[in-house]
């Protein structure tokens, strides 16, 4: 997750550059963000939610294990990454060590004719952020009866780099939701090869340049590869692998933006939680009034913006958010692998129901 100065200096720049175009007459304007079904007045009671019953659907989930997460994590983290930064050395090893995990695991690249995963952003889209251009990475499983409708799981995967000799490791930002991600592509990938595949359509979303200010997920956004009002909703993880001081257990996650677009999205998560994870779900930064303003501060925001459905699961901010102690034995396993079984829950039951999620 980008730091509040980074996206108030982003911010800034972006109006100084709207008032600059609008001083130039340029004449273009941005398209006006859709609502995806156009209907309104929906009412959705908490009572009437009825989730799917799913025999098989316990037995994927255990398929994500606390050692296939440390295994990611560490790799994501060693030296020869050297801090994943956008546009470098290391964010392009990584970017290999994903696209390689889903070759080897059977998960299709998304973009078919060229059998590419990767979304090239040319560095002009940066704004000096970068010196070269840098890649998003899409995993794709084609579902079985609404093949066009689309759930996306997301997760960034770039960190801050190197600074002399200090690396910044971002274990939790983010090796731990992309670690996440690989492991639910892997129970997902697994089910479609024993013929229990998703009803939906699932995008894996590997997402560059956040740190600079959330490039990579505004680049998908302006170019996206499936179209965006077939997009069901975006459930992205951006630091999940620790506990914060406000928290005596490791057993919760706070989730933002959930009740944001669809009310309907907000007690399918609440009743699958209670079903099958049991996590204390913290709103505390799901309050617009919150001056971190995380809502606006990860991934997730370029979809909400466009009228899709989204959570953000995080697990708050730590001692070592940003610096190069954010290393890997910190992390806690147990903690970052409910939480993924939360988004694979999720994730699985809004690709598998018979209605798509309700906008209201
Ligand atoms: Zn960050």
């Amino acid at each position: 997750m980008p730091s509040l100065i980074t996206m108030i200096m982003n911010k800034i720049l972006s109006l100084l550059l709207i008032f600059f175009i609008f001083s130039c007459k340029s004449g273009k304007t941005n398209p006006s963000p859709t609502i995806n079904n156009g209907k309104a007045k929906i009412t959705i009671s908490k009572d009437a939610i009825k989730l799917l019953d799913d025999k098989v659907i316990l037995y994927y989930a255990s398929l994500i294990t606390k050692k296939d997460l440390k295994k990611h994590l560490t790799a994501l983290t060693s030296k020869t990454f050297e801090g994943r930064k956008t546009g470098e050395k290391g964010q392009k090893i990584a970017a290999d060590y994903i696209q390689n995990y889903y070759k080897k695991i059977g998960i299709e690249p998304a973009f078919s004719k060229t059998e590419s995963y990767l979304q090239n952003i040319p560095v002009s889209f940066l704004n000096g952020k970068s010196n070269s251009d840098t890649e998003n990475i899409l995993g794709f499983i084609y579902g079985t009866e609404k093949p066009e409708e689309i759930v996306v799981i997301s997760a960034h995967y770039d960190h801050l780099g190197i600074d002399g000799e200090k690396i910044y490791f971002g274990a939790d930002d983010n090796g731990s939701g992309t670690s996440a991600v690989l492991e639910i592509a892997e129970s997902f990938q697994k089910a479609v090869i024993e013929g229990e595949g998703p009803k939906r359509s699932i995008l894996f979303l590997n997402l560059t340049g956040e740190e600079e200010g959330l490039y990579g997920s505004k680049y998908y956004a302006s170019h996206p590869v499936f179209p965006l009002k077939n997009t069901v909703v975006d459930l992205n993880i951006d630091m999940v692998g620790r506990v914060d001081a406000r928290h005596k257990t490791n057993n919760y996650v706070y989730l933002i933006g959930a009740d944001k677009i669809s009310t309907e999205l907000h007690y399918i998560s609440e009743a699958i939680n209670k079903k099958y994870v049991n996590l204390d779900l913290d709103y505390k930064y799901n309050d617009e009034k919150d001056p971190n303003r995380f809502y606006y501060r990860s991934d997730h925001y370029n979809f909400a913006k466009n009228g899709i459905p989204i959570i953000f699961y995080f697990n708050g901010t730590h001692k070592d958010y940003h610096k190069p102690t954010d290393t890997e034995d910190k992390i806690d396993y147990d903690a970052l692998q409910k939480r993924a079984k939360l988004v694979f829950h999720t994730a699985w039951e809004i690709a598998n129901r018979s209605e798509r999620l309700l906008i209201d």
